[in-house]
């Protein structure tokens, strides 16, 4: 077909796409600013990882090792997992573009739940196909609106599990009848971005799933418990005829060296990690029962942020509690764009942090009337 565009025309679904709204940074509010809004960890990252980080910055003029060997095969010693069926990225939101770009593109359809990451609709959409948004039970996913939305043209199910910005999980009963559902030919994307967080005995990341099976992937992340979120660092565990097609498309260099020598250091120090766990169980909890005292309604989390639920009142609607703990210099995370206008999702941060919102919306929730 000839086109008489004027201009070049991006292909159709591009400009359609809503682009994501990172959380604010706390730019133009004065003062001490508590950026509680991006699911950073507060403990920051393993001073193991800092000093490879440092060490790599000697040798800035070699390209990284293209196959990331060093930190696929630390992962695996980890996790148990064999290196050969690991791919790295540039945060797992590269590892969600690679997915997207190989397994979909005009005519097919992929699912994703009514408050989950955004990343996965922007890149279903920037591949060509179309994503089918199925309804939550109470910002929950329910596996069966899942398989009841699957159709012919489906290609792929994206779950973040525990999921953000809700902070929920599916049990892996739950899972598993979902891809006991699923035809052959659909790709289950699980992502547990934040598994370290959660202690729950009915709770698995999906690794038995993916090695028994050849359409699921997990895709984990060094940003949250691990605290590298500066340096991009994901992984993906799958099938080796899916690494096979990720690989290909993939750049040849998509790490940086500091990342792959920090996140290589930091899954090596478990220890580590295990403080960041301790510290977010405990504040976890803390939150949420100060949270509800004051008569807020909070999501039950297993990750390391709460999703707060404001009372449907003039003054004391999300925004109104978001403007208050702003000029405080609390920065939460407003969530209208993920479906929910009167919450707020608020990290896990240090205890002066935390103590300070709870003091803050105590504060809020006790001034009466706001503009009423
Ligand atoms: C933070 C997050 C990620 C990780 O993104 P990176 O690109 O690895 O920083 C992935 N999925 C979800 C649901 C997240 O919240």
């Amino acid at each position: 077909m000839t086109t008489t565009a004027s201009a070049p025309v991006p292909r159709p679904g591009v400009m359609e796409i809503s682009a994501y709204v990172p959380g604010k940074d706390g730019a133009g509010f004065s003062g001490r600013i508590f950026k509680l809004s991006s699911n950073e960890t507060p403990l920051g990252p393993s001073p193991a990882a800092i000093e490879a980080y440092r060490h790599a910055a000697e040798h800035l003029e070699l390209y990284p090792d293209g196959q990331a060997t060093e930190l696929r095969e630390a992962i695996g010693a980890v996790h148990g997992l064999n290196a050969a069926n690991i791919v790295c990225g540039a945060g797992s939101d590269e590892l969600l573009g690679l997915i997207c770009r190989c397994y979909l593109g005009s005519g097919d359809e992929a699912i994703i739940t009514e408050h989950g990451f955004l990343v996965y609709r922007i890149q279903i959409m920037a591949s060509g196909a179309a994503p089918v948004t199925v309804k939550e039970d109470d910002c929950r996913v329910n596996v069966d609106h899942i398989l009841a939305a699957v159709t012919e043209k489906t290609k792929a199910v994206f779950i973040a599990n525990p999921g953000n910005p809700t902070g929920s999980y599916v049990p892996m009963s739950d899972i598993r009848r979902l891809h006991a559902g699923l035809p052959a030919h659909v790709l289950l994307v699980l992502d547990a971005a934040y598994a370290e967080y959660v202690r729950r005995n009915d709770y698995e990341t999906g690794v038995e799933l993916v090695s028994a099976n050849r359409n699921v992937v997990m895709c984990r992340t060094f940003s949250k418990a691990y605290g590298l979120a500066a340096l991009r660092v994901g992984w993906l565990y799958g099938p080796a005829e899916i690494l096979a097609a990720l690989n290909r498309v993939r750049g040849p260099f998509n790490m940086t060296v500091p990342g792959l020598a920090a996140a290589a250091a930091a899954v090596r120090d478990q220890a580590f990690v295990e403080k960041a766990v301790a510290h977010n169980s405990l504040w976890l909890e803390k939150l949420t029962h100060a949270f509800e005292a004051i008569g807020l309604k909070v999501t039950p989390s297993v990750a390391n942020f709460v999703l707060i639920h404001f009372p449907d009142l003039d003054g004391k609607r999300a925004p109104d509690a978001d403007a208050f703990l702003s000029s405080r210099g609390y920065i939460l995370r407003g969530v209208a764009g993920y479906g929910l206008p009167n919450a707020l999702r608020m990290t896990v941060g240090t205890e002066e942090a935390n103590r300070g919102v709870i003091e803050a919306l105590g504060e809020f929730m006790a001034q009466n009337g706001g503009q009423a």
